[in-house]
């Protein structure tokens, strides 16, 4: 495999798996390859046919790190991940050239609170944001909700958690609530419904403390599509505004498929 015009090849560094079906993976990083924390990257893999395979991953590490990090779904039978799945430690992927999308906190008019809303790997691109230091300079709350079906699927959730203990963070450490949802399983400390009802019954505000107004709340949602276009639906009607290319609103959303 040789880098392109379009695309370079990386070699896969380190592996985590989580559960059967959610991993993480490291890969180099070329050094022109520039991103905003919330972007994504386009990888490649090689298919059956020997055809190069691409699709959009939100980058979870940080804008400064050395290398690029990524947290996938094994999806069944699926073009792209069966061959990822297969992949080891010192092999090879492709990542495109240039990074893409708009889920970064730069699409936002000035807000006091940041409401990163996620469903299972949505939860990637917050990972990268809170990486940020100036998300933790800029606002005064930061809420992460990571909704899945079961327990084991809360991944990074030690990450998560070390985000107050680390040094370079501690200083606003209070301004992070951490909020985990689990549908299908009851879990002691956790919310036990889908973020959409938990928004319909005034649950998840309730649980953070903070209220969501358009004056002060800023929100990203990442995810399955439903549920991202169930929510921005509803937070809608409570007069909340999309973010639009030259103007700057309340919402920013991505739909993984
Ligand atoms: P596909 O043929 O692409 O998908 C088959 C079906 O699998 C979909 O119709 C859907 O029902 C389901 N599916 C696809 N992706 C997911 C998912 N992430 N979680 C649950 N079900 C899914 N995926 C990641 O795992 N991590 C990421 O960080 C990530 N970032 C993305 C960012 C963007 C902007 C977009 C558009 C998608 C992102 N995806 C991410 C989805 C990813 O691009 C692929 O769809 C996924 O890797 C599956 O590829 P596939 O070819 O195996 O199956």
């Amino acid at each position: 495999m040789s880098s392109s015009d379009k695309y370079t090849v990386e070699t896969i560094t380190e592996l985590h798996t989580w559960t059967p079906n959610l991993f993480s993976f490291k890969t180099t990083r070329d050094q022109g390859f520039r991103f905003v924390p919330g972007q994504f990257a386009r990888l490649g893999v090689k298919g059956e046919d020997g055809s190069i395979v691409w699709r959009a991953y939100s980058i979870v590490s940080a804008s400064y790190d050395e290398f690029l990090e990524f947290y996938s779904i094994v999806v069944p039978g699926g073009k792209f991940t069966s061959q990822l799945s297969k992949l080891k430690v010192g092999e090879q992927i492709y990542v495109e050239r240039k990074s893409l999308g708009f889920l970064t906190t730069d699409r936002f008019e000035l807000g006091r609170d940041l409401w990163m809303l996620s469903t299972g790997t949505g939860l990637a691109p917050f990972i990268s944001i809170l990486y940020d230091f100036k998300t933790w300079e800029t606002y005064e709350n930061l809420i992460l909700v990571h909704s899945v079906r079961e327990k084991e699927e809360l991944a990074y959730e030690k990450v998560i958690r070390n985000f107050k203990k680390s040094e370079y963070f501690s200083e606003f450490s209070s301004r992070l609530h951490y909020v985990q949802a689990v549908t299908r399983e009851e879990v002691p400390n956790t919310l036990n419904a889908r973020i959409t009802s938990l928004l319909e019954n005034g649950e998840l505000e309730r649980a953070v403390g903070i209220a969501i107004h358009e004056d002060h709340s800023r929100i990203m949602i990442c995810g399955n599509p439903e549920m991202v276009d169930e929510t921005r639906e509803l937070l809608t009607k409570r007069g909340l505004r999309v973010s639009r290319r030259g103007e700057p609103g309340h919402l920013a959303v991505e739909n993984y498929w």
